[in-house]
């Protein structure tokens, strides 16, 4: 059942819009003019405001700051050309952010109250989605706890938030990326499969090493033997081996991503075939070195479609095609933009219209 959110909006007096330069964003340092604020209390949601975007006051001894009761979402809005707006597959989100809230013992919001609370405030700042292509709207639904309390058991009260900023390509060339060996972002019985924060902080030490070592990226691998694929930085990892449409099923170390299931639906409707399944390091050296491979990438909202460039296991390096040359990739790339921004008919109804 759906009820109609009722949310308080008071607008911002000075838009930032004309001195905010679209021709140089960074991933993650532009807002929009304004942002979403919930709060949980009492078991209910409650104070919808849309507010002008700026710093807000908590206790300092609040357990997300602890104890790490927080976690977010990424999703992007999109401009057509005729100047409408749709946000991709925000009901995806809706149900994982909710996947998220039962694992860190936290509130859960109706999936509705999600939707309705971006679309609310997209419209708003509709005039902040950019139009160039590879650019749009990111969207930062999150939440964290907010008693007062050092005690370390889970909050009553929760703050439900989304911001949104203009966005362009997140990565711009091939990545060269390694597969990481030592470090372990999820391992099973944790959260990995959670979008919670505490899960980025722990990965930011590896990444700095592989930074390093000169690499752009790196495949987590799994938690025992370190002997198979689980994900690429923040983002699935996918390969084509030998024409099948090879990727690591979810299980709960690996993030279920909308792109993942975006690309999984739209290869099967060309008739590729796929594969869920574990993914061993090995068979996908062996491709790398004997040309089976045709194609990896990372996916993810953020990312997108992040073609790699080359993979490095153990110190030995194996050089991928040309990106622009891989059929597939190629393929869902053109196949992802032009249903994002309005250009052909949205067969599978991933546009949410705002
Ligand atoms: C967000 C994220 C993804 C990608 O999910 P999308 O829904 O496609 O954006 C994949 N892995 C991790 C670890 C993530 O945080």
């Amino acid at each position: 059942m759906t009820d109609t959110l009722d949310i308080k909006i008071t607008k911002t007096t000075h838009s930032r819009l004309q001195e905010t330069d679209f021709t140089n964003l960074v991933f993650g340092r532009t807002f929009s003019d304004h942002m979403l604020v919930a709060d949980y209390a009492d078991g209910e949601w409650k104070n919808f405001e849309i507010v002008p975007y700026g710093e807000i006051a908590f206790s300092p001894a609040i357990s997300a700051l602890h104890y790490g009761q927080a976690f977010f979402e990424g999703i992007k809005a999109y401009k057509h050309a005729d100047g409408q707006v749709s946000v991709f597959r925000p009901d995806k989100n809706a149900a994982r952010f909710n996947k998220s809230a039962e694992r860190l013992c936290m509130a859960e919001l109706p999936e509705d109250l999600f939707v309705q609370s971006i679309a609310a405030l997209v419209d708003l700042d509709r005039d902040w989605i950019p139009t160039e292509a590879g650019h749009s709207l990111y969207i930062r639904p999150f939440m964290f706890a907010t008693d007062p309390y050092l005690g370390v058991s889970p909050s009553t009260t929760y703050k439900f938030m989304v911001l949104t900023g203009p966005v362009g390509p997140y990565f711009t060339k091939p990545l060269r990326v390694k597969f990481e060996t030592h470090y372990t972002r999820a391992a099973e019985g944790g959260f990995g499969y959670a979008k919670a924060a505490g899960n980025y902080g722990g990965s930011m030490l590896p990444f700095k090493k592989a930074a390093e070592e000169g690499f752009d990226q790196l495949i987590w691998t799994d938690a025992k033997e370190h002997l198979y694929v689980e994900e690429m930085g923040a983002a699935n990892v996918m390969f084509v081996l030998d024409g099948t449409l090879v990727t690591p099923s979810t299980r709960d170390t690996i993030l279920d991503g909308v792109t993942r299931d975006t690309v999984l639906t739209l290869a099967k409707s060309w008739g590729m075939p796929v594969e869920e399944r574990r993914v061993s390091i090995a068979e996908v050296v062996e491709g790398a070195k004997n040309g089976t491979l045709t194609d990896a990438f990372g996916a993810g909202t953020a990312a997108t479609i992040a073609p790699v460039g080359s993979l490095n296991y153990n110190g030995e390096e194996y050089t991928l095609s040309d990106p622009l040359t891989r059929e597939f990739s190629q393929k869902v790339l053109k196949t992802l933009d032009d249903i994002r921004y309005g250009k052909t008919t949205d067969t599978f109804g991933w546009n949410y219209i705002v």
